[in-house]
This record gives structure tokens, sequence and C-alpha cells, in this order.
């Protein structure tokens, strides 16, 4: 079978990957000039199966209208005319219940230890090297009492089998030596061993790379208009370059998935939420971290990769916009120097900024809606480099015919 695999992202290269294992001829369409150029370009780096919570809770509703009134906040929630923000907000309070959060946060997690699982089989058959250290991760909480909210939040995961530890200053400075000078400067931390970290975008064009040299065409600068259907199957797809014709198509276009779902008149609640990543080298300094992190009251993801510290904080609402100004970085900077004074070269920053593609309940949406030939491989939110090579084994499944390792609840098109 030819499919077609709309965007290069980190979701689309592993599903193209899995793909070529199942035999079939695949095309990637992709606007950038190469993979992994947009939202899997410059992420936190974690494959954080012990932080599978969900965003929708109790607590998020609260917090989302409180930042509505308060400036430089992590979460900066901003409402907006367009129809498509109001239909997202709605359904996202809808799973602001405790119940609703739970039954996320469980679906959630089993696909991201599935994915885990998945992608160390991709690394290890590939032998990428993408930066990767399976060191576990560090959830850092500066004051007791965050640390014991953070304790209480981690017993669903517990349940669920996730190996998760709380542990003092002292001990947290034993699995990051890098925390021995800031350590009184926290109160503990919650240490998930099995997690893990690495660079999402070395490891996609690699796997592109790989894809290419088994025979994938990849149509780079190419831009999508619209899909074309007809009798209830997808007949071609419109792109500035002409059309393009395939047995099968699947749409893995990230925050921009809804956009070309519209065109055929369907609706995918997939919205993207802007977040801010600053990557520094470490050269010249002595104390970089060796284990990723969160620090939890800043809400601000920091990992190492190879020879760079990168830090990834804020979820805004901005519509598409990915524009930035040195003032957005500057709380997140504060956040890792204070942890780390010695971690990196401050002084020449890179940054960036991009679009998580959420959707409300924080799990993607896999596989076919209404059309026969057309699936989805997206909505993968802040955990796609987690998730995607295990959306990618579930996708393979559903077009090959076979039943998915994972049930699909929640997983589907809603
Ligand atoms: C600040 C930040 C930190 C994050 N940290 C982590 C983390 O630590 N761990 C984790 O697991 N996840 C993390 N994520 C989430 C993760 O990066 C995303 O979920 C993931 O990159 C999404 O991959 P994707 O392939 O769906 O989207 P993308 O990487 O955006 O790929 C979609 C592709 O489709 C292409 N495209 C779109 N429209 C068209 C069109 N019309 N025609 C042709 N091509 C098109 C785009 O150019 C793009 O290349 C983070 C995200 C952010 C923003």
């Amino acid at each position: 079978m030819h499919v077609l695999v709309m965007g290069a992202g980190v979701a689309g290269v592993t599903a193209a990957w899995r793909l070529l294992e199942d035999g079939h001829e695949v095309t990637v369409v992709e606007r950038q000039a190469g993979a992994a150029a947009e939202t899997s370009f410059a992420n936190a780096g974690l494959v954080a199966p012990g932080h599978a919570f969900a965003w929708a809770s109790p607590k998020a509703a609260k917090t989302l209208i409180k930042s509505l009134f308060l400036k430089d906040q992590p979460l900066r929630f901003r409402l907006s005319s367009e129809p498509a923000f109001w239909r997202w907000s709605l359904r996202f309070l809808a799973q602001c219940t405790s119940e609703r959060a739970r039954r996320n946060t469980r679906i959630k997690h089993r696909l991201c230890r599935y994915s885990q699982q998945a992608l160390q089989a991709v690394a290890d058959q590939t032998g990428i090297a993408y930066d990767g250290a399976r060191r576990g991760v560090l959830y850092l909480h500066r004051s007791q009492a965050t640390l014991d909210r953070g304790a209480a939040n981690m017993q669903i995961l517990k349940d669920a089998g996730q190996a998760l530890e709380v542990v003092d200053r002292e001990r947290a400075a034993a699995i990051d030596p890098a925390l021995a000078p800031s350590k009184d400067k926290i109160a503990g931390a919650i240490y998930s061993p099995g997690d893990e970290s690495g660079d999402a975008c070395k490891f996609t064009r690699a796997l592109a790379a790989l894809c290419a040299e088994r025979g994938a065409r990849f149509r780079y600068d190419t831009t999508i208009r619209a899909l074309d259907a007809a009798g209830g199957r997808i007949e071609r797809v419109v792109t500035d370059r002409g059309d393009l014709v395939a047995d099968a198509y699947m749409l893995a276009c990230g925050s921009y998935s809804p956009l070309l779902a519209q065109t055929i008149g369907e609706q995918v609640a997939v919205y993207p939420v802007k977040g801010y990543s600053l990557t520094v080298p470490v050269d010249g300094a002595n104390n970089p971290p060796t284990v990723g992190g969160i620090d939890e009251d800043h809400l601000c993801a920091y990992v190492r990769l190879g020879e760079r510290v990168r830090a990834t904080a804020v979820a805004e609402f901005a519509g598409y916009d990915t524009s930035h100004r040195p003032a957005d970085f500057r709380s997140m900077l504060r956040s890792l120097e204070d942890l780390f004074p010695s971690g990196a070269d401050y002084r020449r920053p890179q940054y960036w900024a991009c679009l998580r593609p959420m959707t409300p309940e924080g799990t993607p949406i896999l596989g076919r809606g209404r059309l026969a030939n057309l699936h989805y491989n997206t909505g993968h939110g802040h955990m796609g480099w987690t998730m995607a090579c295990g959306t990618a084994r579930i996708c393979a499944d559903l077009i090959a015919g076979r039943t998915p390792e994972l049930p699909l609840e929640g997983l589907t098109l809603r």
C-alpha cells in the first residue's frame, strides 16, 4: 500500500519508519526544508511517563481563570474571538473534574509507558545518537508544601505501576551532583528512575535519513493547501507543488492538523498552546545538570543534551503566533541559573518558541475519522516526544488492519 504521511515532525517520521517496517511504500510531505523544524525542533527532551498527568484538572480550571488577571505567569490564558478557541476551551473545562482528570491521566500514562518501550526499541534497533540519557528525571519542589502536594498527586501513577520515589534534598543532590551547590533551595524531589531524556530533533532527523535510505520519499518545501474527498475517501492532497495521490493518508501536522481537517469538514479538537525554549552551550562551565528535571514551583523543565543545556516553560494561548522576545525567557533563565549557577554559558542563549498541539483531554487522536482512508496521528500536546514511537505503532497497526496492543479508549477522534 502507498501511504502518504503529512508532516515530518516526530509523530510523522516515527510513523513513516513503522510503516516502512510493515513493507508499505511511504511518501512524507512537509512544508519545511527538513524534518523536525517546528514543534519537534527544540522541546524539553524529557521522555517522562513519570509525569504523564492530564493538564485538565479541577486545579487547572482555577489556574486558567487566575492567569487572565496576573502577568508573567507560566500559564498565560488569553481570550480570543476565534470559534475554535471557544470550542476547545469549553471542552477543556469539561475535562476539569477529578473523575475526568483521573481517567485521562490513566490513559495518557498507559500510552506513555508503551511508547517509551517503543522508543527504546527504535533507538536500540537503529543505534541513532540523540544525546539520550537513561538516568531518570527529578521533579524538584522548592517547599515542603509543594513536595507534599506532589507526593499526593503522584499516587495515581504509582498505582498504575510507575516507580516514583520522594527524596529529600541530600538524596536529590546525590542523584544529580550538579544540584549540590544549590540543594538548600529545594525541599526535595520526586524521582522517577525509569524516565529518560534525549534530543527529539536529532532523533527525528536521523530517523528521517534512515527512512529515506529505506526508500521513503520526502517531499520537503511542499505546503499542503487542502484535502480533497469524494465517495467517503480522500482522493488527493492539494499542495503548492501539485496534487499528490496515495492509497492511504496520515495527518500528522501537529497544531495545523485541524486546519487541514477542516477542508474536508471534519472537526479535530487540537489547539496550539505556545511554549518557549532556551538552549545554552555547556562549554567553559563545569557543573551542568546530569539528570533532566522540572522545577515544579516555576513550571520550568530542563535537560542536558550533550554539550548543551535546555530549559522550556510557559503555556500560552496565542493562536498560531510563534514570535518571541528576550523578555519571554527571563523567568525560565532565572530558574535555571538559580538551580545551576555554573551550569552553562548563560550569555549565549538560543531562543525558540513553538506550539504544543493540545487536545482538551491531553491524549492524542489516532486512527480513522469519517473517511475510510484518512488516519489521524495528531494532538500529542506537551508529551509528543514521549508518545511518538507508541502512536506510530498504533497507527501502523490500524492501517495494516491489526489490533493495536493498547486499547483505543480515549485515543480516537472525539
Ligand atoms: C516548549 C515545549 C516543550 C516540550 N517538551 C516536551 C518534553 O519534554 N517531552 C515530550 O514528550 N514532549 C515535549 N513537548 C511536546 C512535543 O514537542 C510535541 O508534542 C511534538 O513535537 C509534536 O510533534 P508533531 O510531529 O505532532 O508536530 P510538529 O513537530 O509540529 O510536526 C508537524 C509538522 O507538520 C508540518 N506541517 C504543518 N502544516 C503543514 C502543511 N500545511 N503542509 C505541510 N506540512 C505541514 C510542520 O511543518 C511540522 O514539521 C514539548 C513541546 C513544547 C512546545
